[in-house]
């Protein structure tokens, strides 16, 4: 049998986004699972939206989520002599030909075809110019491309291994430019030569190119090459359908490592956007899913992009954490300070975080001397700033003469002394709370009073009864 060979193949145009990392994943996950190989190759022969940060945003994204490719990252620019020599072949064996015709002629003729109501076409003017007229156009310079002559008749049939059989009619193709004025070679004439080169026996790719996919067929053919196999996905949709817009997952991927999602998470997010594992089962590490995913249960519909489910996801992969773990993902958004206290603290939030980087703002009252609050927001709702004063006054001499300082023995003390003072607990915890936190909502001010200790404990409610 041969060996299972995919790629994921980004134009570096742009930043590598959440649908470009599904493709390099599901890629990626093919060739695992049938013990093949995945390689990484650069589209970068359109020079004229080249943008030179792209790249290592590509490598840098597909690390972080632990994806790794066999041998060096394949760059097209350096392959330019490959695919001239593989034009000339084309053009040896007439397969293909020059054109020399242009901007303007080639838009007169759209433009007539429009009118007449048909589809805009080449219409091969350039393949009747006799060899010497082509000779003769080279040698003066005049710009040429060169293009594949696809014949007006035939049918292009492939079996997609998402979508099924897919016809293509020939009559409706266009001679399809394989080199440009400038000598580079078109997206279509680079990635046939590079994916026969490679081997690749599986291209899966977004939809978007099934267009493309009759043209790279014929190409196979003119070469006398053996097609791959092809995989084309649905891309993502907003929960409206519509396009995604940036706030919805249009951005580039390493945004969300900088917003705090986990590599666990956004793998098992995306691998599930597209993919129907045909069981129950909702979560799977990236090894999990080189054993679980198949191409045939992925979807033709198109997935909907629902942030929510990746922060219920990320909210899941960050309660696995150790305490260890979960601060060493919380440190950049944390100020320095000892571990054992910040490790207390995020213990504290672990089970309600979303995104990692919810900690700064959930806890940003551990790190200082003064808290800012509206007093009005000391007083709960069945009670009075007069009263609220008043229990925080008989408190403070409890809690500073209280001993066993952990959060059980705070909640046992403070429980049985609101019941003796036969006050509700409302009355006495809601103050508590925003004393020591300054906010709506918080842990519990048992656990906040036991980080904190119990000096910063009693000045905070001092500053309260001040503040009342
Ligand atoms: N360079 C193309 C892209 O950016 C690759 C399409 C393919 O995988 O064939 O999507």
């Amino acid at each position: 049998m041969t060996k299972v060979r995919t790629r994921f193949a980004p134009s570096p145009t742009g930043h590598l986004h959440i649908g470009g990392a599904r493709t390099a994943l599901y890629s990626y996950l093919w060739a695992k699972k049938n013990g093949g190989e995945f390689l990484l190759r650069i589209e970068d022969t359109d020079r004229t939206r080249y943008q030179p940060a792209a790249e290592a945003s590509f490598i840098d994204g597909l690390h972080w989520l632990g994806i790794y490719w066999e041998g060096e990252v394949i760059r097209q620019s350096e392959r330019t002599a490959v695919y001239r020599a593989h034009a000339q072949q084309l053009l040896d064996s007439g397969k293909a030909y020059y054109c020399f015709c242009t901007m303007e002629r080639l838009e007169l003729m759209r433009d007539i075809q429009r009118k007449k109501g048909r589809a805009p076409k080449y219409d091969k003017t350039c393949l009747r110019l006799t060899p010497t007229e082509v000779q003769q156009n080279l040698e003066q310079h005049v710009p040429a491309v060169i293009r594949l002559n696809i014949a007006a008749e035939g049918t292009i049939r492939i079996t997609d291994l998402v979508r099924g059989p897919i016809e293509f009619k020939c009559e409706e193709l266009d001679d399809q430019v394989l080199v440009k004025s400038d000598g580079f070679p078109t997206y279509h004439l680079a990635s046939v030569v590079d994916d026969h080169a490679s081997a690749i026996t599986h291209v899966i790719r977004g939809e978007e190119w099934i267009p493309s996919t009759p043209k790279h067929i014929l190409l196979y053919q003119a070469f006398g090459w053996e097609a791959p196999v092809f995989a084309h996905l649905s891309l993502f949709i907003n929960k409206g359908g519509g396009k995604l817009s940036k706030r919805e997952g249009a951005t580039s991927l390493l945004d969300y490592r900088t917003q705090g999602y986990l590599p666990a998470a956004v793998v098992n997010f995306i691998a599930m956007l597209g993919w129907n594992p045909k069981s129950t089962e909702e979560f799977f590490t990236l090894e999990q899913l080189v054993h679980a995913f198949e191409l045939s249960q992925v979807n033709t519909a198109n997935p909907i992009f629902d942030t929510e489910k990746l922060d219920w996801y990320n909210s899941h992969y960050i309660r696995q954490l150790s305490i260890d773990d979960l601060l060493t993902y919380c440190q950049p958004y944390l100020p320095t300070a000892d571990p054992v206290y910040l490790k207390q603290i995020i213990a504290l939030e672990q089970e309600r975080l979303k995104k990692l980087s919810d900690i700064t703002a959930l806890t940003d009252f551990f790190f200082l001397d003064v808290l800012q609050y509206e007093p009005a927001l000391l007083v709960w709702k069945k009670s009075t700033v007069e009263a609220t004063r008043a229990v925080l006054q008989k408190l403070l001499p409890v809690l500073a003469t209280h001993s066993d300082w952990s959060a059980t023995g705070l909640e046992t003390a403070l429980i049985g002394w609101i019941k003796a003072q036969e006050l509700g607990n409302g009355d006495v915890l809601w103050p508590l709370r925003v004393a020591l936190s300054g906010k709506k909502a918080s842990p519990p001010p048992f656990a906040l009073a036991a980080v904190l200790g119990k000096d910063r404990t009693c000045q905070r409610v001092q500053a309260a009864i001040d503040l009342l």
